[in-house]
C-alpha cells in the first residue's frame, strides 16, 4: 500500500503513520520525491484496509499497489527517478553514454580508452576489474589493480566510473573506487549481493539476467531499493533466445515496458545485446529511439587484441561515429546528449 500525505502534513503526522505501520509488524519506506511525501508499506501478506490510514490526520490518500514489485513501481512513484552520479544526472532529460573496455587490461589501455570515449562525448567510463567469465581459464580481471587504474583514469579525465561488483566480499573495496557499481547479468538474482548493495550509499546499475523476465528484473531491483538504496538503474543487455546468429537478443520491448512499469532509469547495452561489433551501432541507435535514458557500450583502443569481448567492442573511431548518430536521434526525440564535463 502507498500512503500519500497532504501537502502540509506535519513531521509528527508523518511519524505517526510510520509508527502505526511498524506497530502492525510491517515496514514503512519513505518514497523520495519532490512533489509529495509518500510512505510505502511492505511486509503485509494480505491487502490492507485503506480506512486504517485515511482517517489519520495529515493523510490524503491510501492506495493499493497492485504490482508485486512495490517501491520500484510507477504506482508508488509517478515521477522519474534521477540519479545524481557526482553531477551526471542519470534518468533525467539528457541521455548519458557510458563507454570503455569490457575489462581493464593495463594502464595504457584504460587511459587511451578513457581519453577516446571522453573525446567522443561519453561521461562515464566503463571497465571490469572483477570479471565473471564463463570459463575459469579466461582472463578474470586485474582486481584491485584494475580499480586503481580506473581511479587514475577518472583523475586524468573527470569521467565517472562504472565497474562490476562480483560478490559480497569485495563490496567495500569496489565501492571505495567506483561511482556506480554494476551487477552483472549472472548475478542479477544473487540475493545476498542485492541485499548488501541495498545498504550501500552508491548508485547501482542492475543488468538483466540472461533469461530473466522483466518482472524478475524488477523484483531484483526491489531487493536493493527495499533495503534503502533508491539509486538503482536497470539495464537491458539482451536475453537468451533460440537465435544463434547473435550472442543475445536485445529485447527492445523491455525499454518502453520498463519505463512504463517503473520510475527507475533504463540503460541499454547494445554490445552484449547483439555481440557483433558491426551491428552494435544499429542497436545503440534503436535503444535511444525506444526511450532509453542511456547507453553502455564496449570500446577498446585495439579491439582485436582485447582480453575479453573484443568481437563486440568498437574501436575509438567507430565509437566517435556512433556518438554523432546517437546525438542526432537524441535531438530528434528532444533529449539532448550530456556532453563530457570539463576536467
Ligand atoms: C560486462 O558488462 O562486461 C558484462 C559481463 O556484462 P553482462 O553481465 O551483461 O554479461
Ligand atoms: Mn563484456
Amino acid at each position: 500500500m502507498l500512503i500519500v500525505m497532504k501537502p502540509h502534513a506535519t513531521a509528527e503526522q508523518i511519524e505517526a503513520v510510520k509508527q502505526k505501520i511498524s506497530s502492525m509488524g510491517f515496514t514503512a519506506h519513505s518514497i523520495p520525491g519532490a512533489q509529495r511525501v509518500a510512505i510505502g508499506v511492505t511486509g503485509n501478506r494480505d491487502a490492507l484496509e485503506a480506512e486504517l490510514f485515511i482517517t489519520m490526520p495529515g493523510v490524503a490518500d491510501a492506495v493499493r499497489v497492485s504490482q508485486p514489485f512495490k517501491l520500484v513501481s510507477r504506482e508508488v512513484k509517478e515521477e522519474d527517478t534521477v540519479i545524481d552520479v557526482g553531477g551526471v544526472l542519470l534518468g533525467g532529460r539528457q541521455i548519458v553514454v557510458m563507454a570503455g573496455p569490457c575489462s581493464v587490461e593495463s594502464k595504457e589501455q584504460i587511459l587511451e580508452a578513457a581519453a577516446a570515449v571522453k573525446r567522443a562525448g561519453a561521461v562515464i567510463l566503463r571497465g571490469g576489474a572483477f570479471k565473471p567469465r564463463t570459463s575459469p581459464y579466461e582472463f578474470q580481471g586485474l582486481r584491485e589493480e584494475g580499480l586503481k587504474l580506473l581511479a587514475l583514469a577518472r583523475e586524468r579525465t573527470g569521467l565517472k566510473i562504472v565497474t562490476e561488483i562480483k560478490d559480497t566480499e569485495t563490496v567495500p573495496m569496489v565501492a571505495a573506487y567506483a561511482d556506480i557499481l554494476q551487477v552483472g547479468a549472472r548475478n542479477m538474482q544473487n540475493f545476498s549481493l542485492l541485499e548488501r548493495l541495498g545498504s550501500l550509499d552508491k548508485p547501482i546499475l542492475l543488468k538483466r539476467g540472461l533469461s530473466a523476465t522483466l518482472k524478475e528484473l524488477l523484483m531484483a531491483a526491489e531487493y536493493i531499493v527495499s533495503r534503502g538504496n533508491h539509486r538503482v538503474a536497470l539495464c537491458e543487455r539482451g536475453i537468451r533466445t533460440f537465435e544463434t546468429m547473435t550472442r543475445n537478443t536485445l529485447d527492445i520491448n523491455a525499454v518502453p515496458v520498463l519505463k512504463a512499469l517503473s520510475h527507475l532509469p533504463v540503460i541499454v547495452d547494445p554490445s552484449h545485446g547483439i555481440g557483433l561489433r558491426q551491428h552494435v551501432p544499429a542497436i545503440a541507435r534503436a535503444g535511444v529511439a525506444a526511450g532509453a535514458d542511456g547507453l553502455i557500450i564496449e570500446v577498446h583502443p585495439q579491439p582485436d587484441k582485447a582480453l575479453s569481448d573484443g568481437h563486440q567492442s568498437l574501436s575509438s573511431d567507430e565509437f566517435a561515429t556512433l556518438m554523432k548518430q546517437v546525438e542526432g536521434i537524441a535531438r530528434a526525440i528532444q533529449r539532448p546528449l550530456i556532453s563530457a564535463l570539463p576536467g
